[in-house]
């Protein structure tokens, strides 16, 4: 009798522990992870690895990263090349996660220099973010079907809110004219955003940002700027903006803003989600290259522009000592 009792009191205090335990579910970048919060709610334990406003094109895995994949019931990638280390991260973690490919069944873009290769920056056209989050929900209700219901919803609302997103950024980039719809930027993350959106596209380095820019790729963003009469160039979040401001600084044009590409930004920032960085960055795009914005405004950087209030309390004060010696000079 009083093994009996024990083992319900194992059994009491062990069904509980088992029914609080969440699963795991990894993604690599931060894109990734906050679409799949979006559908999980906290029906799961999300993580990622590549922390916010990291770089994944070359992202070093570190040994954490090993036993958080180990942990990991399923993992949520990228793929088309974005993450290369991710294959033998989670094999040399002996993990048994399920692994998906959240850009499955998307029409990818070919790579400009390599045969048989892709980009991988699918997320910036918002209409194919929609596949990306068919397939998070999909492979979350094969992981755990009985929050079906939940989970569907979940993707419910949230596609409606990123097909409204879509919308909005078609309509916004309409009040670009046309002549002026150009992007430079750092590394070419826009080729999707520009497929769907109708922007032209010159980035100083190639879709990954594993080799620098050469002094060829200078002359070349150089010369677009001429022959498209830029008014702005963008810094990006993941990337050394050293130089875009010099190239901007060569051709005396503004600096239009700081754009996400390939990770969301900190929860302080206006791009603290996959839906708000896509916002933030159209919003920083079109008010660029709309208008006169930078018409007159040319280059300053950061330094410069923070002694312009000096420059005018000076300037200020100058007038008030001159006043009174001019008026005594007219008397
Ligand atoms: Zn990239």
């Amino acid at each position: 009798m009083k093994k009996l009792s024990l083992s319900l009191l194992c059994l009491m205090v062990a069904i509980p522990m088992v029914a609080q335990k969440k699963l795991k579910v990894v993604s690599t970048a931060s894109m990734i992870y906050d679409m799949t919060i979006n559908i999980s709610g906290d029906l799961v334990d999300n993580e990622m690895i590549v922390p916010i406003g990291g770089d994944p094109h070359k992202y070093e895995p570190k040994p954490s990263d090993a036993l958080l994949i180990s942990e990991a019931d399923q993992v949520f990638m990228n793929g088309l090349t974005f993450e290369g280390w991710i294959l033998k991260l989670i094999k040399n973690s002996g993990s048994s996660a399920v692994v998906d490919t959240v850009t499955a069944g998307i029409d990818p873009i070919s790579h400009s220099k390599y045969a048989d290769a892709y980009d991988p920056h699918a997320w910036m056209d918002v209409s194919l973010s929609i596949k990306y989050i068919d397939n998070i929900r999909d492979a979350l209700i094969r992981l755990d079907p009985k929050n079906k219901e939940a989970y569907t919803n979940n993707h419910k609302a949230y596609k409606e809110k990123l097909l409204e997103l879509d919308s909005y950024i078609i309509n916004r980039v309409k009040e670009i004219p046309e002549e002026n719809r150009v992007i430079i930027t750092t590394h070419d993350a826009f080729a999707y955003y520009g497929r769907r959106y109708g922007i032209r596209l010159e980035a100083l380095m190639g879709i990954s940002t594993e080799t620098d820019a050469t002094s060829q790729d200078m002359v070349r963003v150089s010369k677009a700027i001429e022959q498209y009469n830029v008014p702005a160039l963008f810094v990006e979040s993941t990337i050394n903006p050293k130089i875009v401001e010099q190239i901007a600084k060569d051709n005396n044009i503004a600096i239009g803003g700081e754009l996400y590409t390939d990770s969301i930004g900190g929860p302080e920032t206006e791009g603290n989600s996959y839906y708000n960085m896509m916002k933030h960055n159209t919003d920083t795009i079109v008010e660029a290259l709309k208008g006169d914005k930078f018409s007159k405004t040319k280059f300053q950087s950061q330094s410069e522009k923070s002694n312009l209030p000096i420059y005018a309390v000076v300037g200020v004060c100058l007038l008030l000592l001159l006043i009174p010696i001019v008026m005594r000079l007219n008397k």
